[in-house]
């Protein structure tokens, strides 16, 4: 397994194409924006080279007998799959925000799925080719993009009748020795920090589409991939040199346009191509993890409320019985999240190829909550907080010796706290709610993994109303016909 520092080393080798602010990044690695996302991920290397996180971020390899950072790991039992929702708990406390690497590793697992079945039914060689690559990303302790969602265009037309053909990823030349794809992949969450793209269909397909059904992984910098990287709130804090007014100081995560401008796919790493009736199982099963990889919101939100309960204290207002029954609430709420994903997970199943897959109806309704439970977190948090973290003054003002006597002055809260410990505290608040880190706390929350609407349709295919129905209709007398039959 890689160190963080061989991890952030071998992210210098990669000749990565990026564009911020209308311009090429030349130091990807050391940019002041990217990095502290950087950090993030270096953080699951960091922590799986700890004897005290070895059991949840490790794991033996079911291919080669070898210890592996869980991250590359298939899982081979529903031990795994817990272990795998308290390592996204564990992550994303201790980084406050969100840790990237989890897609790629979601994208595994469902390859590894689909491709067996896909060879069962068509007999194609699918599950040889994605073993191979498996093996390649544990051997080098990889960290892969999950690459699914495409920019779409419009919305109420299927891949092949946009007007631009593009706007869904697609084969645009078969050759003897691969395929050369084209299209772009939206809102890519550590794109810049991975090592390979693993690409895979949005939704699911029929033969018209056949072109969009491709599946595959190429390098990170690949010869016509280029990275256009998304602005978040407040992302210009990053560049400004202080250590005060980012709120985290360490972490943070980010998403990138993903351009494949007539990328050349080798035959070899090629996981899916036109078998259009499997695109939707591949999207299902995607989903299906992803959903359960949301222990992540849990994590962020104990940094949430621990800065809520800490802000609390600082105002003086910690012993009041409305602010304590607030962050009751907010544990209930985060416990709740925590608990979809715990479940999805011990409820898993052992599936034809040898993977567990999580139970997909309670990881769409883990899912389901993740789109609600840290918009009401984060209001209590700012209830709690109080408009303070909006109105305050930059770490400039409160380091100037002409006005920083004032902030310090008239920003005093609790006696025994220093107004610096306050103005820190809020800021944490301020970015988690609002700045860098709301984008996965709370948008992503709302849209990652598939919208709400998405889990919704899921859920009400996935329960057995049927049974519901006859089990209720039994319990009052009700008779009908098929009974008796
Ligand atoms: Fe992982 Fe959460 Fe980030 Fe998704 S949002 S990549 S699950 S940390
Ligand atoms: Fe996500």
């Amino acid at each position: 397994m890689k160190t963080a520092e061989e991890y952030v080393e071998s992210l210098r080798k990669l000749n990565l194409v990026v564009y911020m602010f209308g311009e090429k990044v030349d130091n990807v690695v050391d940019h002041p924006i990217i990095r502290p996302s950087m950090n993030a991920v270096a953080k699951t290397y960091e922590l799986a080279g700890r004897p005290e996180f070895e059991d949840i971020m490790t794991v033996t390899s079911h291919r080669t007998g070898k210890k592996v950072n869980r991250f590359t790991h298939i899982h081979q039992s529903v031990d795994d799959l817990v272990k795998k929702t308290k390592m996204g708990r564990m992550l994303g406390s201790q980084t406050g925000c969100c840790f990237q690497r989890c897609v790629g590793m979601d994208a595994m697992n469902a390859l590894s799925m689909t491709t067996f079945d896909m060879d069962a039914k068509l007999g194609t060689e699918y599950n040889q080719r994605f073993l191979k690559f498996l093996d390649y990303v544990q051997a080098e302790d990889l960290t892969c993009d999950g690459a699914m969602t495409d920019p779409k265009g419009d919305r109420g037309l299927p891949p092949h009748q946009q007007k631009d053909p593009d706007l869904f990823l697609r084969i645009v030349e078969d050759r003897e020795d691969g395929i050369v794809v084209r299209g772009a992949k939206a809102h890519q969450t550590g794109a810049v920090n991975s090592h390979e793209v693993i690409v895979m269909p949005t939704i699911s397909m029929r033969e018209a589409d056949k072109d969009y059904a491709v599946s595959f992984a190429v390098p990170a910098d690949a010869e016509g991939i280029s990275y256009i990287m998304g602005r978040q709130s407040c992302d210009l804090r990053k560049m400004e040199g202080g250590n005060m007014d980012q709120g985290n100081l360490f972490f943070g995560g980010h998403e990138a346009l993903v351009i494949f401008d007539d990328v050349f796919v080798p035959r070899e790493r090629i996981f899916m191509c036109r078998e259009y009736e499997f695109a939707g199982q591949l999207v299902e099963q995607f989903a299906s993890y992803h959903r359960q990889s949301y222990a992540c919101k849990a994590g962020v939100g104990d940094v949430l409320i621990g800065a809520t309960q800490t802000v609390a204290e600082y105002n003086g207002a910690a012993k009041a019985s409305h602010v304590k029954d607030k962050i009751i609430e907010m544990n209930h709420l985060n416990e709740t999240l925590y608990c979809g994903s715990i479940a999805c997970a011990s409820e898993g199943h052992k599936e034809p190829s040898g993977t567990y897959l999580v139970n997909t109806l309670l990881a769409n309704v883990c899912k389901q909550n993740v789109t609600r439970f840290p918009y009401d977190i984060a209001r209590l948090a700012q209830d709690v907080a109080g408009g303070l973290m909006v109105t305050l003054p930059s770490e400039k003002d409160f380091l100037s010796p002409t006005i920083g006597k004032w902030m310090e002055k008239y920003y005093k809260g609790n006696e025994t706290i220093s107004t610096e410990n306050r103005m820190r505290i809020l800021r944490l608040i301020e970015n988690l709610t609002l700045g860098t880190a709301a984008v996965g706390y709370l948008t992503e929350s709302m849209h990652g993994a598939g919208s709400p609407q998405a889990q919704r349709i899921m859920i009400s295919r996935q329960v057995n109303m049927k049974e519901k129905q006859r089990v209720a209709k039994k319990l009052c007398g009700i008779k009908e016909e098929s009974d008796e039959k």
